[in-house]
């Protein structure tokens, strides 16, 4: 397989640049998503990368094939979209069948081969000779996974293909594209706007913002270590606190959160401020050395029951995640630890590499 190596790749709609000079490279056998909020650039980066659409500049390669200015049958990549193409009177294998049938070099024994392949690896077997349009939306889009699988392009594309599939389905859905990915290492492309799908499925998340890559990394770094504070806030539900500081004193920086001051780092020369994820706040009913008093203004329970507390610490606010409880009551004082390890500084919106630790 392939990887895909984008060059310096732009695409401009009059005087917007949708996709703005991008240079990367998706590796080999890897699933990256796509990832950002609505009008990013995802949708055109892919439709670039699938030959729908040719950028205003750059060039786009898959492994050392210039692919830049060829249409996309002559890529070797297979497409699942929101609303794929189906045909509703042919049965799920016939459907799967279609587009291998087409292609000469395969024989009628090949063709049911993979066929058969992708029905148990997606678990259709038991559908294989019910007709597409007596399938729920979840099922008929299992089945354009399928068909764009069993074709073995070296590259597949999904374009946010789980978006009108209800809840349960979606999660078979994943778990299913979850399963091919351990048996087929075909190198993939997934778009979505959802961060958990994203972070489920991706080995690495390319975070958009003004059709830029903002970052380009596995998911839990990219969650743990956000380049920029946009992604701390992008990533999460909800993202990340982010705290001015208090006071600087020479060398020393302190912040209504912390019990102690931190130590400014290197390159510490901008606007700076501190982040961190709700449920890395530690909240406390009783003092502790190291934890600092807080004020609950408001508790509400999340998806999953736990508790989401905004606080009041000195002059600063933020939110704490805090696993399922009695919730507590509006007004009651708490006393809140925030790791150093957790916390990340950032300087004018950028992550500064150093760790934070203490002033000494
Ligand atoms: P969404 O999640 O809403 O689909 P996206 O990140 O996929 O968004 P794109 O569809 O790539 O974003 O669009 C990026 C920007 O480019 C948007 O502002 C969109 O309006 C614009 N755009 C896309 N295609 C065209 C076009 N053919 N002509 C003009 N503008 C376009």
């Amino acid at each position: 397989m392939p990887d895909i190596r984008l060059s310096q790749v732009s695409r401009v709609f009059g005087a917007f640049k949708a996709v703005d000079d991008i240079t990367t490279v998706f590796a080999e056998g890897t699933v990256t998503c796509l990832l950002g909020p609505s009008g990013c650039g995802k949708t055109t980066l892919m439709r670039m990368i699938a030959g729908l659409e040719t950028p205003s500049h750059g060039s786009i390669k898959f492994g050392d094939r210039d692919v830049t200015h060829l249409p996309p049958g002559k890529r070797d990549v297979a497409m699942v979209f929101q609303y794929p193409v189906m045909y509703r009177t042919l049965s799920v294998i016939e459907n799967i069948e279609l587009p291998l049938r087409r292609d000469r070099a395969l024989s009628p024994a090949e063709v049911r081969r993979r066929a058969d392949e992708v029905l148990e690896v997606l678990q259709l077997s038991a559908e294989r000779h019910r007709h597409i349009g007596d399938l729920d939306v979840g099922t008929r889009q299992k089945v354009a996974v399928g068909r764009a699988i069993a074709r073995q392009c070296d590259v597949i594309l999904f374009d946010e293909p789980t978006t009108n599939v209800e809840v349960h389905a979606k999660l078979a859905l994943i778990r299913a594209f979850k399963d091919f990915r351990a048996r087929l290492r075909q190198t993939v492309i997934y778009v979505t706007h959802d961060q958990t799908e994203a972070m489920t499925l991706a080995d690495q998340i390319a975070l958009m913002q003004s059709g830029r890559i903002s970052q380009c990394a596995p998911p839990h770094v990219m969650y743990d270590r956000p380049e920029s504070r946009f992604g701390g806030w992008f990533l999460g539900n909800p993202g990340m606190n982010f705290l001015s500081p208090r006071s600087r004193e020479g060398s020393m920086l302190r912040f209504d959160v912390l019990s102690n001051a931190i130590a400014v780092p290197a390159g510490a020369d901008g606007e700076l401020s501190l982040g961190i994820r709700p449920e890395h706040v530690d909240v406390l009913a009783e003092p502790a050395d190291d934890a600092v008093a807080a004020r609950i203004l408001r508790s509400s329970i999340t998806i999953g029951g736990q508790q989401l507390l905004s606080l009041l610490v000195g002059e600063a606010r933020l939110k704490a995640k805090i696993p399922p409880c009695e919730p507590p009551a509006d007004g009651k004082t708490v006393f809140i630890r925030c790791r150093l390890e957790h916390v990340v500084l950032f300087n004018d919106g950028l992550r500064l590499p150093a760790p934070v630790t203490r002033a000494a």
